[in-house]
């Protein structure tokens, strides 16, 4: 009997109570409970469901929701956390000459020491955004204790995800070294690391055929994604087509590259057959709209894409050109941006765009994660629903994904580990985080000498 007893005790006690709040599951579903209680022991939930039907839990620690949405966090599903270096710089200015004009350029005069402080920036943003898993694509530094460095920035925020290894034309090195410093990264932190690393040739539109094959077998060979760019400028698909003969995403599937283990950014050029085949094969794409916006590169075919059964998440692409790491402002214009391009308000919608960011990028990831249900990761983010642009308050759904800011997340927790609370990250010093950041950029912009054009106090 006592034994009983003490099992019973056990299953009611958890490590933290989320209680009260407007808990937002993002299960297929869509079920809300309000005011409902979410469990956590350990890195698991343990329980979910109506406060009322809870109440026989305990818990070391238990806080009070009322007032707030409880969600799975978001995971950013492409980015350059390096580039948080340049914030704001080169805004306005055409993409295919800030690419090889400015972007190269700064990535390749990097110190490891700049790119460790811009992307413990970014990773301190992006916590206080609700976000607790990052795919960051980094080509500034490729060797390998730089590559480990912005692994270990990432987690020294507390988020979780992978880094791409970037590869391909415009990195220093022979593609056969390429590959070897790759495969040696990537067993600094194999498949099952919270921050995993993965090979990242940089473009398919701009990578030789057989070195992306490389790559990938690489990848597959060690059990972990991959993750490129492809057809994001409007003449990708035709520079493809003059080079190899072949629209690019025709080429991936003839090569056997598409599927859930490849993580392509952008995708916004795509025939019909080529989002056919994207969907079918569960081809990890990350749509990343204020990237894509400021730009003016082009709209990504979300419906079709979906509809085909593509696995989508929402990326920041680095706030270098966006300003800031801010997923509500993500979320939003997923919705925005479809809308303007079809001219038709029934087109997606707040909660297509909350799964994007939430359920859509942790299954993106293949993370154990993105909704809030018993035995999944604890990785939650708790948004306040007060204020004045939350009254009168809208539905819970529509409140967090284009009310919201990221100002209002009060909360991110991932894996049971609470990474920002109370304003201000857990695991870093923020003010020395910040300090550190703005100093090792300007000593970098000033050493860069950049031209005129990228001054952004030129811009329009
Ligand atoms: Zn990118």
């Amino acid at each position: 009997m006592d034994e009983d007893r003490d099992s019973t005790a056990e299953s009611r006690s958890c490590d933290l109570l989320l209680t009260g709040g407007a808990v937002i599951t993002m299960d297929t579903g869509a079920q809300i409970f309000e005011p409902g209680t979410v469990a956590i022991k350990g890195d698991r939930i343990t329980a979910v469901g109506l406060e009322s039907d809870l109440k026989h839990l305990s818990a070391k620690r238990v806080v009070d929701c009322s007032a707030r949405a409880v969600i799975p966090s978001f995971v950013s599903a492409h980015d350059h956390l390096f580039q948080n270096a340049a914030r704001g710089l080169g805004e306005g200015v055409d993409f295919r000459v800030w690419l090889p004009e400015f972007m190269m350029p700064l990535a390749a005069s990097m110190t490891r020491d700049e790119v460790r402080a811009a992307v413990t920036m970014a990773a301190v943003e992006q916590a206080r955004s609700g976000t607790s898993a990052v795919l960051d694509h980094h080509y500034a530094g490729t060797d390998l204790e730089t590559t480990i460095a912005v692994a270990d920035a990432v987690e020294s925020v507390g988020l979780r995800g992978a880094i791409g290894h970037g590869m391909g034309r415009e990195q220093p090195y022979p593609e056969e070294e390429q590959l070897v410093r790759a495969a040696e990264a990537i067993d600094a932190r194999p498949a099952g690391s919270k921050v995993e690393i993965w090979p990242a040739p940089g473009d398919i539109i701009y990578n030789d055929q057989d070195f992306v094959i490389s790559a990938v077998e690489l990848a597959r060979s060690k059990n972990v994604g991959w993750h490129t760019h492809c057809s994001q400028y409007k003449t990708d698909a035709d520079v493809y087509l003059a080079e190899h003969g072949t629209r690019p995403v025709i080429w991936l599937e003839k090569a056997g590259l598409l599927g859930p283990d490849a993580h392509i950014a952008h995708m916004i050029f795509l025939d019909d057959e080529e989002v056919a085949l994207a969907g079918e094969r569960k081809t990890g794409i990350a749509y990343c709209p204020v990237s894509h916006g400021i730009f003016g590169l082009g709209t990504m075919r979300l419906t079709d894409l979906v509809e085909a059964g593509a696995s989508i998440g929402l990326g920041y692409d680095g706030a270098v050109a966006g300003f800031r790491n801010d997923m509500f402002e993500q979320i939003k214009l997923a919705v925005i941006i479809q809308r303007l391009q079809s001219m038709d308000p029934t087109e997606s919608g707040p909660q297509q765009a909350l799964t994007l960011a939430t359920r859509g990028g942790a299954e993106f990831l293949g993370l154990e994660a993105g909704v809030l249900s018993p035995g999944l990761l604890a990785d939650i983010t708790v948004v306040s629903l007060d204020g004045p642009h939350m009254t009168p308050r809208p539905a819970p759904i529509p409140a967090v994904a284009f009310a919201a800011r990221s100002t209002d997340v009060e909360m991110t927790i991932v894996g049971g580990e609470v990474i920002f609370e109370q304003g201000s990250c857990t695991k870093v010093d923020e003010q020395s985080v910040m300090e550190e950041a703005q100093g090792r950029a300007t000593d970098l912009i000033k050493r860069l000498d950049l031209p005129i054009e990228i001054n952004p106090g030129r811009s329009r």
